[in-house]
Formats: structure tokens, sequence, C-alpha cells
């Protein structure tokens, strides 16, 4: 059988703000407001945002494409899809199961914590 799989890609769009529509297959950067936004990749037509920290995601731009760190997990959504945006393109990972993201969330709290608590040590 043959598979007409076409690799789904994202063009990256940097902006200042985020537009109020948000067009299929392109990721927003606003490197001003810490924020980027795209559609899920699925095709279901949710908008994802996710926060550049050091604690949420981190955007690489190489010159040519973008990549997302970490994965983008959609588990509020309907879809639960789970992917990652590499060098403009979407890779699909499995979905985790329940606990996997139970586990997910307490290490991103762990994370969060640290951070902070790095971070008023500075301050005093
Ligand atoms: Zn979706």
């Amino acid at each position: 059988m043959l598979l007409n799989y076409k690799m789904k890609t994202f063009q990256h769009s940097f902006v200042e703000f985020i537009p109020d529509y948000i067009e299929e297959g392109i990721l927003y950067i606003s490197i001003k407001y810490h924020t980027a936004v795209h559609k899920c990749a699925c095709g279901c037509g949710s908008e994802i945002v996710t926060p550049i920290s050091p604690t949420d995601w981190r955007v690489t731009y190489n010159g040519e494409t973008t990549s997302l760190y970490p994965s983008i997990g959609n588990w509020g959504l309907e879809c639960k899809s789970h992917y990652w945006i590499e060098n403009d393109k979407v890779i699909f990972a499995r979905s985790w199961s329940e606990k996997e993201i139970e586990q997910g969330r307490n290490l991103d709290k762990k994370r969060k914590n640290q951070y902070f608590s790095k971070w008023k040590k500075r301050k005093k």
C-alpha cells in the first residue's frame, strides 16, 4: 500500500504582536511578549499558546528554521495531540498515558520551584 504521506511543516513568522487571526501552519513568535502561538498541528483548529521563558518553552532559530522545545502536549484538548516542532517540521509523538501526564506535570512543578527559589536567592 502506498501512503501519500506529506510531512507537516510550519512556517515561522516573527511578529511584534500576535495577530487576532492565527493562520494554520504558521508559528508566530513574539520576542517582545515572550510568546509563540500556532494552531494545533493535528488540524483541529485550536490555538496553542506557548509562553517563552526559562521554565516554559524556548525557541531556537538557526537563521532558516525554528524549533520549539520541549514538545507540545495538548492534554487539555480533545485531540490530545503530542508533537515536536523541529526545524519547522512537525514530528508527532505518541500520546502520553495518564500516568506520564501526571509525571510530566510534577516535573514541571519541580522545575518551576527550583527556578523561582534560585531567583529569590539571587534577589537577596
Ligand atoms: Zn489538535
